[in-house]
């Protein structure tokens, strides 16, 4: 029985949504709800959570009822169904009387597999849904963003605490809460508050692995900004910062200087907001320069950074914010700019709340991430353990680990500047010791402060030196700020052991707001530019998001595989059945011309590459079989007794022999993650490759991935 479950499942996502195989849990939540039982499930964002309830709402008899409080992505989220085949629809009060009543009709004639509402909706009004629901064959209840539910969430929305009474009125039907909130003290509460039957959790890492963490001092911050957007010229992204005052102005400086610009935050006009975010989603602008008021009702999967221009008050807000990135699960960067003013300014700002437990909360919070911030510890690892998940650090893909072996000799210098600070008697900001350094004769420096031995020793250095070291000595914990007026500088004891011990100090001084890795090869780019213009004027025409037509990973496959026939167009990841059938002619059209323009030959995805070869041996086969039987690697070696690399060996003799399909190993993402990463390297050899990403990928991965590519 389970095993029909499956491939159905399996048809349905290649049919209706065009991709070959499912992520993470995905295939697991769909079997629990399939068997009709209560689940909950917590994935980070971008992790898929929408298939989790699409796909079941397909294979099951009756109307799927998904309940979300962002009445603004409701209609993206039908648009996007709809552009799959998938008969969805929403209501709201934006609609009139005879537009809704047509869509209870239809649901009626079992038209309709999906109806999205707001949680208000099945209770008010003259004919709440709820009476509804009950002339109807109710098939599942999905609660997006369950974590409303709770009041422990930063989101709590009381209309969620009624879901409990459809509960109780449909004892029978499967829900389904889904959210992103990694909160203990918010799970515990969903399951409670929803009233859900011994629910079946499924909880996922909250790892985002393709976003690049990077923190940077705020110096200079605007040429910093321009040489970080000059990397990201084609992509979309947003610039958070703490005032309405810091959005206005930033968003003219970058206007100014030419970039596709728009400003967000409450002070503006409801219609100019909401204009503004349109023209975002729909890629017609590619920045936005926001308050952290914008990003809710947002769901645009090619985000490919986030900026945040001030810190943020906390640490969860920061992920929240910079998760926005990179939901299509290719290469997205966060870059954050850090000053200890900010600190003190937000500080300031919490004390006066009356709440004061809230307060001490609220600083506590604050505090954790001032120290994110100056920390020397791999992002990442950082960030997973704050939220109470495990992670060896190392990850290779944030500013901490990609500077760790870029020291050079600061020793020095750093003396200099460390007895300086300490001359002053740690009583002075950053630029007042750097005038002190530096020998200067500005009337600001106090006349005892030029009789001081350090006075001038500097002065063969520029300032900027001076003030990236002063960066650097904090941020490898040699300087703290503090101060409450104004920020002040003093020494660690790790600077006072370090200068007294006359020990070498070590920094990486050069810093890249890039890592210099941006593909040119793998795709054809100037074919990839040619599609994305034409799926912008499809989307135009339509009056949906361009991701609704294709989502930025199927046309940089189009521009890797060149497919100039619809069975090979069929291939790629994305494209479904009635995608093919709508816009396979017009996009294969032009992959044609540019692969005759260019005397192109067409790649063939590996996936769809099966050489007729009956190799394999008895062993090998065995193998094969355990693992589509649904067997983890470590579970048939324990079966077999044999080695974990030696099952692993197997596997790749059936991806080489065209026996196993690699999907069936590795994400479509991850696939192109590293082919991708490994073309950019320009060698042929693994060890590079598995230094770059680090525990991302197991060797074993890599391999599969590059079966027939070396
Ligand atoms: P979430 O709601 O968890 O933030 P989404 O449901 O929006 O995530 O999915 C994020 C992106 O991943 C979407 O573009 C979606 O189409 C894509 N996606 C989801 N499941 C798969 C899959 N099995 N294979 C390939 N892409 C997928
Ligand atoms: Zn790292």
């Amino acid at each position: 029985m389970e095993a029909i479950i499956q491939t159905n499942a399996r048809d349905v996502l290649q049919q209706y949504f065009g991709y070959p195989s499912f992520r993470g849990n995905q295939e697991a939540i769909i079997s629990s709800i399939l068997a009709k039982k209560d689940t909950i499930v917590l994935m980070p964002t971008g992790g898929g959570k929408s298939i989790c309830y699409q796909v079941p709402a397909i294979l099951s008899e009756g109307l799927t009822l998904v309940i979300s409080p962002l009445i603004s992505l409701m209609k993206d989220q039908v648009d996007a169904l709809n552009a799959n085949g998938i008969s969805a629809a929403f209501l709201n009060s934006s609609q009139s009387i005879s537009e809704q009543r047509h869509i209870s009709e239809q649901i009626k004639k079992s038209a309709i597999k999906l109806l999205y509402v707001a949680p208000e909706r099945l209770f008010n009004g003259s004919y709440p849904l709820m009476d509804f629901l009950k002339e109807i064959t109710l098939g599942l209840v999905a609660v997006d963003e369950a974590h409303c539910v709770s009041q422990w969430g930063h989101d709590f929305r009381p209309e969620y605490l009624r879901i409990g009474e459809l509960r109780r009125q449909f004892p029978k039907v499967p829900f389904i809460a889904l959210t992103a909130t990694a909160d203990k003290r918010t799970r515990a509460d969903i399951a409670d508050k929803l009233g859900l039957h011994t629910p079946q959790w499924f909880i996922s890492s909250f790892d985002r692995n393709n976003i690049t963490y990077r923190v940077t001092t705020k110096q200079d911050a605007m040429g910093k900004l321009m040489e970080f957007l000059d990397f990201h010229q084609k992509d979309s992204g947003i610039i958070y910062c703490l005032s309405r005052k810091n959005v206005e102005e930033t968003a003219e400086q970058l206007q100014a200087r030419g970039l596709s610009v728009l400003p967000y935050h409450a002070g503006l006009a409801r219609e100019i907001r909401e204009k503004n975010q349109e023209l975002f989603i729909k890629d017609e602008v590619k920045i936005i320069v926001a308050t952290i008021a914008f990003g809710m009702g947002i769901d645009k999967p090619n985000v490919r950074f986030v900026v945040h221009m001030n810190m943020p008050q906390n640490i969860e807000g920061y992920y929240q914010e910079t998760g926005r990135a990179g939901r299509d699960g290719l290469p997205s960067e966060a870059l954050l700019f850090y000053s200890y003013q900010d600190f003190m300014t937000l500080n300031r700002m919490m004390e006066q709340a009356e709440n004061k437990e809230f307060v001490e909360v609220m600083q506590e919070k604050l505090l954790r991430m001032n120290s994110f911030s100056q920390s020397n510890i791999c992002r990442r690892k950082y960030l997973l353990n704050y939220f109470g998940e495990n992670h060896p650090g190392e990850c290779g893909n944030c500013d901490v680990c990609f500077q760790k072996g870029k020291q050079q000799d600061m020793t020095i210098p750093s003396q200099m500047l460390l007895s300086t600070v300490a001359r002053l008697g740690e009583s002075y900001g950053l630029g007042y010791v750097i005038l002190v350094l530096r020998g200067s004769k500005s009337s600001k420096i106090q006349a005892s402060h030029q009789e001081l031995s350090v006075y001038g020793i500097g002065k063969d250095r520029p300032e900027e030196f001076w003030k990236t070291l002063g960066g650097k000595l904090q941020q490898h914990g040699y300087l703290a700020e503090a101060g409450t007026i104004y920020p002040t500088f003093k020494l660690t004891q790790m600077a006072w052991e370090k200068l007294k011990g006359k020990e070498k100090i070590l920094l990486p001084m050069e810093e890249s707001l890039s890592s210099g890795k941006r593909s040119t090869v793998g795709h054809e780019e100037g074919l990839l530019d040619e599609l994305k213009s034409l799926r912008i004027q499809l989307a135009r025409k339509a009056n949906i998001p361009p991701y609704a037509i294709f989502g930025d990973n199927s046309l940089i496959e189009m521009a890797t595989y060149l497919p100039i026939d619809t069975d090979a167009f069929m291939t790629i990841s994305g494209v479904g059945q009635i995608k093919a059938a709508n816009y396979g002619t017009t996009f294969l059209k032009v992959i044609q011309a540019f692969v005759k323009k260019h005397q192109l030959q067409p790649k063939r995805k590996l996936s769809s590459a099966k050489p007729k070869t009956t190799a394999g041996s008895g062993s090998e086969i065995i193998t094969l079989k355990l693992f589509q039987s649904g067997k983890k690697i470590y579970q048939i070696a324990q079966e077999r007794e044999l080695n974990h690399s030696t099952i692993e060996d197997h596997l790749i003799r059936m991806i080489e022999v065209g026996k196993l399909e690699v999907d069936e190993v590795l994400s479509k993402d991850d696939l192109l993650t590293i082919r991708l990463a490994y073309r950019r390297q320009g060698s042929h050899y693994l060890k590079p490759l598995k230094e770059h990403f680090g525990d991302r990928f197991s060797y074993f991965q890599l391999k599969a991935a590059l079966v027939g590519e070396r």
